[in-house]
């Protein structure tokens, strides 16, 4: 985030609404794939609102020339789910030793960001990076990606994510710094401005997959493995979610808290589980990836593992 504008909500729904004019052109549907328990995903409702958000995005993405668009978000909310995006009926992965995104070989990095590691509700950056590292480790640990290293970069103390940007939230910074950059906690206006309407209230935290693109906007697969190209991911946290009359009370982040409160490696499990590309699903069965938060979690249910191994289980072969 780094540079924070705080321009006014009123102020970023002008701009989107401006730029929704330009969307790009519609393209070929691409065919869906049979990929068992990530297949759900594609059937998930959509918000139409926030698609025509996205597609003005990547109208802009594209005029940068940068050859990424946004693929997917998933939101991770309390109280009611909240339906995310995903622009087509296909699955993305990473691919091992791609040179796009300057990949650590078939390791897969991740960044937690500095400058937005702190809460409101008194957490330091030291603890909050605590705990999205121990998430990522415990995913590191996960049968299905003992081939898989995670590693972490460190802050490198530039701008390192680039989604902030469209909502006035940040600069566009640098979007290969890491694989996964988790990019700390924002303010709840960043969320109203994403999400829509009692966004800023009910989402806890989202994740944000970037796939590339070739020169005419269409997703690629340069491995051949039927799946589009994942590009970059980024996490972000909702600073001042709930109610402050009302259902925030008492219902802060915080380190090992039980409900009401809302712990931050808990909800790190679950947003770096859709970095490693696993989508929503139940409950039933109750899993660390269900869309709505339901307490702490820490360690992954059966079904999550079962995500993991169709999503790792033989990468870095197709
Ligand atoms: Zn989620």
């Amino acid at each position: 985030m780094r540079v924070r504008l705080f321009t006014s909500l009123l102020h970023s729904t002008v701009i989107l609404c401006a730029i929704t004019a330009c969307e790009r052109s519609p393209r070929e549907a691409t065919a869906p794939a049979a990929r068992g328990i990530l297949a759900a995903k594609a059937a998930e409702p959509q918000d139409p609102v926030l698609l025509q958000k996205v597609n003005a995005i990547n109208a802009r993405l594209a005029t940068r020339g940068l050859k990424i668009a946004i693929e997917g978000i998933d939101f991770f909310t309390i109280g009611n789910g909240r339906p995310g995006i995903r622009i087509h009926q296909q699955p993305f992965r990473w691919v091992p030793n791609d040179p796009r995104r300057l990949a650590d070989g078939t390791n897969i990095t991740y960044i937690v960001d500095q400058s937005g590691g702190g809460t409101a509700s008194g957490l330091t950056a030291a603890q909050t990076e605590a705990a999205v590292d121990a998430a990522l480790a415990t995913w590191a640990s996960d049968a299905a990606l003992k081939k898989v290293h995670i590693i972490k970069r460190a802050d490198p103390g530039t701008d390192i994510t680039i989604f902030d940007s469209f909502f006035g939230f940040g600069g566009f910074g640098d979007p290969f710094a890491a694989d996964i950059v988790d990019a700390g906690f924002f303010p709840r206006a960043f969320f109203d401005a994403v999400g829509g309407p009692g966004g800023g209230r009910g989402i806890l935290a989202f994740s944000i997959t970037f796939i590339f693109t070739d020169d005419n906007g269409n997703p690629t697969d340069i491995n051949g493995d039927n799946y589009l190209d994942t590009a970059l991911n980024e996490v972000y946290y909702n600073d001042t979610f709930g109610d402050p009359s009302n259902d925030r009370v008492g219902n802060p982040w915080g380190i090992n808290v039980v409900l009401p409160g809302v712990d931050v490696q808990t909800v790190a499990l679950h947003e770096n589980g859709h970095s490693l590309e696993l989508g929503h699903f139940g409950p039933p069965p109750v899993a660390v990836m269900n869309p709505v938060y339901g307490g702490i979690r820490h360690v992954p249910f059966p079904s999550d593992d079962a995500g993991m191994n169709a999503v790792w289980g033989s990468w870095p072969n197709p």
